[in-house]
């Protein structure tokens, strides 16, 4: 079962009228959670995010709270790597995380190579908001995604090297150019 075999068939894709975080209109949605109700899709999909192909060893792993992390938790039961827990900054922005312990601070700080994990990524600001809290000028920091939509902002991947298991656009519209809301006449 290849990956975009194991996303299909755990219904994953979702069709309907959906407006995204950063104002989007799209017809079309990863709906990652599903992944949580189909177990041999969902072990296809956390054993290439455990693999890491093509990455080099980590020594501690992440997850962007609070898809990422639950990948994270998978990945690290099934590694035995350990993981620096993180939480949303209660109040805060999306993008606003902090470490859930000074010990999870510590985990993290003293790794040489933090792999963070995600499950979609459209601007990869999310994982931006984790490398915030590292120091990569002296960690080599790297990211590795189940799924990029969209379009990375370049200043998003500072400090970092972002990888993914699929890298496939699904179209997201400004609201005045979206043709559910504006139907065409
Ligand atoms: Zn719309």
């Amino acid at each position: 079962m290849t990956i975009e075999q194991a996303i299909n068939r755990a219904q994953v894709l979702e069709t309907g009228h959906f407006i995204f975080a950063d104002g989007d209109h799209a017809t079309l949605k990863l709906e990652m959670d599903h992944l949580w109700e189909h177990p041999a899709e969902l072990a296809t999909v956390l054993a290439a995010l455990a693999r890491a192909d093509g990455l080099p060893p980590a020594d501690v792993i992440l997850g962007a709270p609070t898809g990422g992390q639950r990948l994270a938790e998978a990945v690290a039961e099934l590694t035995g790597l350990p993981l620096a827990r993180l939480e949303r900054v209660p109040g805060g922005a999306k993008q606003d995380f902090r470490f859930v312990s000074a010990a999870d601070r510590q985990l993290a700080l003293a790794a040489r190579s933090p792999r963070i994990y995600e499950d979609v990524v459209t601007t990869l600001s999310s994982v931006a908001g984790v490398v915030k809290l590292l120091e990569p000028r002296r960690q080599a920091v790297r990211s590795l995604a189940v799924w990029r939509r969209g379009q990375v902002k370049p200043a998003y991947r500072a400090g970092l090297a972002d990888h993914y298991l699929v890298e496939q656009p699904i179209l997201s519209l400004p609201p005045d150019e979206c043709q559910v809301c504006h139907p065409r006449a």
